[in-house]
């Protein structure tokens, strides 16, 4: 006896306003229910082709038959008392990844931390996401369906003065730009008006410099952008982000002003600048710092370290933060030192953890902690 398999449907949800018109020709239908998909999944939050009252019945029931509508299932929501709301999300393949939305401006701001990749190869030395290793990329659902699910659970879109999200930083475990082909999918998801409808200064992509991909970035999207710096000399930042041997500090900024030249608006780029204690956190990396984002439209963002275990690396105290703050300011620099939210559920700056199962999902581990951005 041959066992038979059930055709396997297609997933509506990475998908983009020409994917998703192609799919549409594709079952011999019209281009322009593409944007009626786009609403109904983006903006209503269905995942139910029954409940789309605006395609006609024959239609809804072969769109059972080809497609679905499937996001990342939620294992865990928490919320903490200062508002912030942390989701686990169950992907593919039994790993597990976090989304965090961070309240700031009196709830006006709700910005949502996405991660791109379950773990990541590059290998940043005070980074415990690159300390686990890379396991795989995320599809354009599972990047959009951070959104989605988080959107979903505060409630619908349907008035633009009251968005469940209103920015999304790209600041979660992985490196965006190593996987290009997905993110950029997600992210114009992020921008389209059927879609989330943000604009693109509240959309930000933070890369510790994989210098091809921006360029191709900036042929494609104009988003808002953050670089993780981290030194301001190659021989301190190959040791922190060894993808500096590759790219170094000044080929990392002249992409920058070429990411900037693009942009059809006035920019800046956000300058992440992890302080970790005794590593670059003296007065002398301040005017490193100062001198190499010397002719650079940026604005500074200080990250003060948040250990892990076995990292090697301490916190820095809050006199030193704000020590080597003054000194970026007597160099004409404003940076903004990060503040902690969400501490109760794990969720506080530079606490998105991550929980990945391994290869042999035997067991999950904590992986990642970053600082989020509420800009
Ligand atoms: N891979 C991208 C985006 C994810 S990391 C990047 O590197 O930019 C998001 C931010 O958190 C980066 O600026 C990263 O350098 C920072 N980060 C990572 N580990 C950290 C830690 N232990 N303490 C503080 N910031 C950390
Ligand atoms: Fe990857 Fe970013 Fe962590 Fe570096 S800091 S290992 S690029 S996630």
């Amino acid at each position: 006896m041959t066992a038979t398999t059930a055709p396997r449907l297609t997933n509506l949800l990475g998908m983009t306003r020409e994917e998703m018109e192609a799919f549409f020709l594709s079952i011999g239908e019209k281009k322009f229910r593409a944007a009626q998909m786009l609403k109904w999944i983006h903006i209503e939050g269905c995942d139910d082709f029954a409940a789309m009252t605006n395609l006609s019945k024959a239609l809804r029931t072969r769109l059972t038959e080809v497609a679905e509508i499937r996001g990342p299932s939620v294992v865990y929501e928490g919320s903490s008392s200062d508002g912030t709301r942390k989701w686990v999300l169950e992907v593919e393949d039994g790993s597990y990844v976090e989304t965090v939305l961070i309240p700031a401006d009196n709830g006006k701001r709700r910005t949502l931390c996405v991660s791109s990749q379950v773990g990541c190869s590059l290998d940043c030395s005070f980074c415990s996401t690159g300390k686990q290793g890379f396991q795989r990329n995320l599809t354009a659902a599972e990047i959009i369906g951070q959104v989605w699910v988080a959107q979903r659970s505060v409630g619908p879109r349907r008035d633009t003065a009251n968005r469940p999200v209103t920015n999304v930083v790209m600041m979660g475990m992985g490196e965006p730009l190593m996987n290009y082909d997905n993110v950029v999918p997600a992210m114009k998801l992020m921008l389209d008006d059927d879609g989330y409808g943000l604009s693109k200064r509240r959309v930000t992509l933070s890369t510790s410099g994989v210098v091809p991909m921006l360029d191709k970035l900036g042929d494609e999207l104009d988003v808002s952008l953050a670089v993780s710096l981290h030194a301001a000399n190659d021989e301190l930042r190959n040791e922190l982000v060894p993808l500096n041997r590759k790219y170094n500090i000044r080929t990392l900024i002249d992409a920058c002003h070429r990411y900037l030249a693009k942009c059809h608006d006035t920019r800046q780029v956000t300058i992440e600048y992890t302080v970790i204690k005794d590593v670059n956190d003296q007065q002398v990396h301040a005017e490193q710092l100062a001198a190499v984002l010397e002719e650079l439209p940026c604005k500074i963002n200080l990250i003060p370290f948040n250990p892990f275990p076995h990292s090697g690396y301490e916190t820095p105290s809050r006199n030193q933060v704000m020590r080597f703050q003054q000194w970026l300011y007597d160099l004409g620099y404003t940076a903004m030192i990060r503040s902690t939210r969400g501490d109760d559920i794990d969720a506080a700056c530079g606490q998105l953890v991550g929980r990945v199962k391994d290869r042999t999902k035997r067991h999950a581990r904590y992986i990642q902690s970053i600082q989020i951005d509420a800009d």
